[in-house]
């Protein structure tokens, strides 16, 4: 299959592409489109065809579910059982916005979308040209991240061809995401609401509006002994082709032991890389360095972590070292998806 490329601008909207994007999802085809947080794979959510070459193009198991992104709050009571309190505060103050819930589905959708589960994860995108597809599309698109499986999430269309180029009708090409990291899920069939994967919509500003917010136990260890309640967040996900390793520590002490990591390295004929920040970048010899930004900027981290991951494959570096970013709000997301990427490899020194 020929996989259209096309520019599509939030201040020019080209009516026209939007309608053809939307014909092909309505007559069961596969469109990847930008929104806010990374590009997505959508398809119908109410087709279960649609869904199963969800998980087709992307290699993924199909007991992980996909998310149903809407354009209205008027077509939100069709897909679930009912609206909970929790969903309506939430969504006054956060969609169009980064952040998915999980709510009890109605007979609407099928089990394909949701990976045989009773529930639905459910998300408002803020960007205006997913917005507009999702409209044209007939309301509801399924997608998950528009990578293949294992990969990191693609924050740009050239990233999205990579890896679908042939496998899917079209890419929505709407330049850089502006987040770049997924959304945060917020689960509220259980009680209290429990978050199963942190994003820009963090714990405390969730706690604002709910008051009691839970985490899931399994964000961030990988020894918690306990099934992670997102399906998606047990596989290893986001991972570069090279190993990956943290190193947590006093700044200096850090440098000082990834160098001597990178010496070694380099001495056994590996292709070395490291992610550092624009305080600590100069010090490092590796082949491939990069930075996320200055320390205290965990927005940059954000945006800029899963193209650094990418680059690293196009280089082909072996061996990468990373700083750590731990911290709250924004940190604990950028920290959760290296934390996945390093498939929970951390060293203190
Ligand atoms: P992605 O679409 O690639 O951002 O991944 C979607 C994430 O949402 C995966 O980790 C899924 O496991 C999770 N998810 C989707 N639907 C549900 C649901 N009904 N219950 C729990 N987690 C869900
Ligand atoms: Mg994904």
């Amino acid at each position: 299959m020929d996989t259209k490329v096309v520019r599509i601008d939030e201040s020019h909207k080209d009516e026209a592409l939007l309608r053809e994007a939307g014909e092909i999802i309505q007559s069961g085809g596969l469109v990847a489109f930008p929104t806010e947080t990374v590009y997505g794979l959508g398809g119908d959510a109410l087709n279960p065809a649609s869904s199963r070459k969800i998980y087709e193009a992307k290699g993924r198991p199909s007991d992980n579910p996909l998310i149903v992104h809407i354009a209205d709050m008027e077509t939100l009571p069709a897909i679930v059982k009912s609206v909970p309190e929790t969903a309506k505060k939430l969504a006054d103050a956060f969609w169009p916005g980064p952040l998915t819930m999980i709510m009890e589905k109605s007979d609407l959708v099928p089990k394909e979308t949701t990976g045989g589960l009773d529930t639905v994860a459910v998300r408002m995108p803020s960007d205006a040209v997913a917005l507009s597809f999702i409209r044209a599309a007939g309301g509801y698109v399924a997608a998950p991240s528009a990578n293949r499986s294992g990969r990191p999430s693609p924050t740009r269309a050239s990233y999205v061809a990579q890896d679908m180029e042939g496998r899917i009708e079209m890419i929505l090409d709407g330049g850089d995401a502006t987040l770049g990291l997924e959304s945060t899920i917020v689960d509220l069939t259980v009680e209290p609401p429990t978050i199963l994967r942190p994003g820009f919509i963090t714990g405390e500003m969730l706690r604002q509006k709910l008051g009691r917010v839970e985490e899931d136990g399994t964000l961030f260890r990988a020894d918690s002994g306990q099934a992670p309640k997102a399906p998606g967040m047990k596989y290893r996900h986001y991972a570069p082709e090279g190993e990956l390793v943290i190193v947590k520590g006093a700044a200096a002490a850090v440098t000082d032991y990834i160098n001597g990591r990178l010496l070694e390295g380099r001495r056994g004929h590996k292709k070395t890389g490291v992610i550092a920040t624009d305080e600590t970048i100069a010090a490092y010899g590796a082949d491939v360095s990069r930075s996320v930004g200055k320390r205290a900027d965990a927005a940059a981290a954000a945006k800029g972590l899963y193209r650094i991951l990418r680059e690293f494959d196009d280089e082909g570096v072996e061996l990468i070292y990373s700083e750590s970013f731990d911290g709250e709000g924004i940190s604990q997301a950028v920290m959760n998806r290296l934390l996945k990427a390093a498939g929970h490899r951390v060293i203190d020194v």
